[in-house]
């Protein structure tokens, strides 16, 4: 019930205004965001790297709505590759991105703006050594986000992408992603799906990960694990094993802030652990939707608002 509805306020402006609105310390954001700059994003790049763990830096902000927006977006995404390779972080960095972010939403021709934007980018990564994957936004966009992909990997064959364990196509889709070289992050799922599209409890989309997991281990895909649950890990560990896939042949994702003395055990043990760096000003719906998974940070949250500090 409160995920429910802390996922519905994530698109409500009116809670957007009185969040980014109020004088409130920073320190709950800054647990899980960069900073507001791609100076920030690098610099926290940077320290991850230094630690033997990986990264992917997001820049917040999604549905844009109109043009320009989508262009500024591309733009941004463009000085954030550049700003890498300038400080040579392109092994250890790749980008994440939303395509609701560069116009994927957009009345007219909202895909193949998205599309164009998104060449751009992963073209210019592809140029520096590194790559980009797509994040997996809520479930009316699924098809056009795969439709994309497979587009962008004609040209550009190690870009990635996301899906979601908690939707009944996801075992369908894992099966037709697990193609030789195909990088595919599996997570649960943040959005507020209804049960005519995604399983409802815990359990279900416990055990839908596992089998969606098992295809991309057993195929010669590039998995990437997409989770803090203690359970999962330990299953995608164990298959791994089962699958005779050494070390760095799979990897495992965490989030920004979220059990970062397991990222470094994991990563110290020899995993492949990259770390998903979001930064920029439209930090509103991405908090939101950490909330709803950890309502413990819910609390720090409210609390930090209602600081005078
Ligand atoms: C690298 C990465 C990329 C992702 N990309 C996408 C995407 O493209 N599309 C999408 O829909 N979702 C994405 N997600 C979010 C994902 O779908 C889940 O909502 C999120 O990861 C929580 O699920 P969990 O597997 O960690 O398990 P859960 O069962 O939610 O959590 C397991 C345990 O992990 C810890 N934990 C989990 N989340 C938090 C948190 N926010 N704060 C503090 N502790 C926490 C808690 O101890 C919790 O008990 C991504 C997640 C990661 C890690």
């Amino acid at each position: 019930m409160l995920r429910r509805l802390l996922l519905s306020a994530s698109r409500s402006e009116r809670m957007q205004g009185v969040a980014t609105g109020t004088r409130f310390t920073r320190a709950i954001v800054d647990r899980f965001v960069a900073g507001e700059h791609v100076s920030d994003a690098v610099g926290v790049a940077a320290d991850i790297v230094a630690s033997g763990r990986v990264a992917t830096i997001d820049r917040l902000g999604e549905a844009v709505t109109d043009s320009q927006q989508a262009a500024a977006a591309r733009d941004a995404y463009l000085e954030l590759l550049d700003a890498l390779t300038a400080n040579g972080l392109t092994e250890g960095c790749e980008v994440s991105l939303k395509l609701s972010s560069v116009g994927q939403l957009l009345a007219d021709d909202g895909e193949e703006t998205a599309f164009r934007h998104a060449m751009a980018i992963c073209e210019r990564a592809q140029e520096y050594g590194t790559t980009v994957t797509l994040d997996m936004e809520d479930h009316t966009t699924t098809d056009s986000t795969l439709s994309i992909l497979e587009r962008l990997r004609g040209h550009v064959p190690s870009v990635g992408v996301a899906v979601q364990a908690y939707l009944y196509r996801t075992e369908s889709d894992c099966e037709n992603l697990a193609v030789e070289g195909s990088r595919v992050r599996l997570c649960k799922g943040a959005y507020d799906e209804s049960e005519s599209v995604a399983y409802q409890s815990g359990k279900e989309i416990d055990l839908s990960f596992v089998r969606c997991l098992k295809t991309l281990m057993r195929e010669e895909s590039y998995p990437m694990v997409a989770s803090h649950d203690p359970r999962i890990l330990e299953i995608a560990q164990a298959l791994a094993i089962h699958n005779d896939r050494p070390k760095g042949s799979y990897e495992l994702q965490m989030l920004l802030g979220v059990r970062p003395e397991e990222q470094q055990r994991l990563a110290d043990e020899g995993e492949r652990v990259r770390v998903y760096i979001p930064y920029g000003e439209d930090w509103y719906e991405y908090m939101v939707r950490r909330m709803a998974e950890k309502p413990g940070n819910l609390g720090l949250f409210l609390k930090s608002m209602t600081s005078k500090k």
